[in-house]
Formats: structure tokens, sequence, C-alpha cells
């Protein structure tokens, strides 16, 4: 047998073994009980007796060499295995640690924010009412009687004959009247409910901020310099103001409330459709009859009251063009506020 030839082999295959299985394999093949060095070993007995001597040390040598070979390379593979092992498990405390997300106020709370406290700066406090409210308070002590036209213009969720979703939020109004007395100085921000098709411009679910001030000798002066005072503040200095007649049910004279545009600053542009001016709010006198209907004495008291959509307030001080996206909640739009 040509045991240099076996040794070579060996050698090559121990040096090809990628896992220790492998090379335990290897080990049984040449040195195991039936491997190929034990049988040579095994052997040696059918040699003639001179020959048994230098035939043993020369297959002895051979088992010497697999042997150290072997042992070398499980050294290798072993460290091998320590190191992926330390690889996998291996911890980088250097690295920072994963920092939940931080939220973002929402346009429509930064816009009523502002405009709380521009009115919280004029001694106006904040009234808060239902938005699961009496048709009364909602329709009645408002001037708007059952078969009243003005009940056609609003299209309300009725949750009974006499329980509604608010339409507006002056239904807090009157409560405030009834549990008040003058003076009176409340602004009421809400969310109210009409049942419009959602599209970019309308929701059945969007949010107004009312006011109401109540006291003896006010005038429609007070009304147009609070209400001027509120745009400039809100849309800046040189915001001119505009008040255009108009009805509501509750408020006898009036008006809405026209602005500079604050696209073109009054030069004209698409979103004030070339005028402009874009109206932002609706106001008047209340009407007598709101005020007795509430406990107030209209031959003492007046007062005013005005009402403006906030989601349409933020559109246009944000250029946004999709109510919507107001109801989305996504927070890669919000957070551009
Ligand atoms: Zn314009």
């Amino acid at each position: 047998m040509d045991l240099d030839k076996i040794r070579i082999e060996a050698e090559s295959e121990i040096e090809g073994a990628h896992d220790r299985r492998a090379l335990e394999e290897i080990r049984v093949k040449y040195l195991g009980k039936k491997g190929i060095i034990t049988s040579a070993l095994k052997g040696i007995g059918g040699l003639p007796k001179e020959d048994r001597p230098a035939a043993g040390e020369r297959i002895n040598a051979v088992k010497v060499a697999i042997e150290e070979k072997l042992n070398h390379k499980l050294k290798v593979l072993e460290e091998k295995e320590l190191e992926e092992k330390l690889k996998q498990e291996y911890i980088d405390i250097t690295v920072p640690g994963r920092r939940p997300g931080l939220g973002h106020l929402h346009p429509l709370t930064i816009v009523r924010e502002e405009i709380t406290e521009i009115f919280m700066g004029l001694g106006f406090s904040i009234a808060e009412g239902p938005e699961i409210e009496y048709d009364y308070y909602n329709f009645e002590a408002l001037n708007i009687p059952r078969d009243h036209p003005a009940r056609d213009i609003q299209d309300t969720f009725y949750i009974n004959d006499n329980i509604v979703l608010r339409t507006h939020t002056s239904p807090v109004q009157v409560r405030t009247m009834e549990k008040q007395k003058p003076p009176i100085r409340v602004i009421v921000p809400g969310r109210v409910y009409r049942s419009d098709d959602i599209d970019a411009t309308h929701s059945p679910v969007f949010h107004q901020v009312e006011g109401l001030v109540i006291d003896r000798g006010v005038t429609m002066g007070d009304l147009k310099g609070v209400l001027s005072l509120f745009a400039r503040q809100l849309f800046g200095e040189d915001t001119k103001t505009k008040f255009r007649p108009h009805y509501f049910p509750f408020t006898e004279p009036s008006a809405e409330m026209d602005v500079t545009c604050m696209a073109c600053k009054g030069r004209g542009c698409r979103v004030c459709k070339g005028t402009g001016w874009i109206e932002i709010l609706g106001s008047g006198m209340v009407h007598p009859r709101v005020l007795s209907m509430s406990g107030i004495d209209p031959n003492e008291y007046s007062g005013f009251a005005f009402g403006m959509g906030l989601d349409r307030i933020a559109m246009l001080k944000y250029g946004i063009d999709d109510l919507r996206l107001f109801f989305e909640n996504d927070i890669r739009f919000i957070k551009q506020f």
C-alpha cells in the first residue's frame, strides 16, 4: 500500500472540511475501528517477521501525522465557530435607541388656539356645550321655529323628533345666556354636523367658532370694531374688512364679513375669484326675541354674535385646497404646519 498517497489524500480531505461533523467523518474513515490506518496496522501481522518493525514504524508515522492534522483543523474550526457565534450575538451598545415618533398639533387645533387666544386677549372666555342637542336649543330658541324655511337650508341629523346632532355652535349661546347674567363675552369653539356629502369643501363633520357679546349699549359699531381687530390679528395688520348685509334668523341686522384676500392681498386671484375679497364669517346684532327667550330683557341689553367655519379659515390661512386632508390624519400632512 502507498502510505504517502494515503497521507496526502487524508491531509487534503482534512484541509477541505468545513465543519466538525465533516472532520469527524474523516477521522473515522482513517483512524476508526475499521479505518484505513487501523486496518493497515492490523495487516502487519501478515507480513514476514523481519519486515514488521519497519512497516509498523512507517504506518504509525502516518497515523501520527493524520492525528496532528486533525487536531489542528479541529482547533481552527472551533475558533471559527466561536467567532461566528459572537458575531451573531454582538450587541452594539453605542447605537442610539429607537425613539418613539412624536405627534404634531393638527392644523385645525393650531388655528383654533390662535383664534381663541385673540379673543381671550379681548376679554372673552371659552364656553362649551353638548354636540347632541335638543331641537329647542339648536333651532327654536334661535328664532328658527318648526315651519321656518331656515330648517330646510340646514340638513340636520335627527336622533329623534326632539334631539339632533347640533348643526352649529349657536345653541351654546342660548345655554350661556340662560345661565349667566350680562355682561357676557364668550367664544364657543366646537364640532358641528350636517348631512352633507363629502367633497373637497364639504364634510358631514366640521368645526365652528362662535362668539357672543351681551351688555348694556352694545352696538353694530362694537361688532365691526371687534371683528375687524380680530381679522387683523389673524391674517395680518394690513387686512381690510368689509361688511355686507345678510340674513340670519337669530340676528337683526345681520352681516357677512369679508377680508382682503390673503393670497393676493386684494389684487384679485383664483382664490378670491378675482374680487380681492373673501367671506370669512357671519355676524349680527342678537335678535330681541332670542334675548327674551333666554330670559334677557332686550330693552335693557343688546349684543352681537358671530360665527365662522374653522376648517374654512384654516384652509385659507394655509392655502389648503381639500377639506378631506383634515380628516385623514396623515402625519406627513399634519407635520407641515
Ligand atoms: Zn385673491
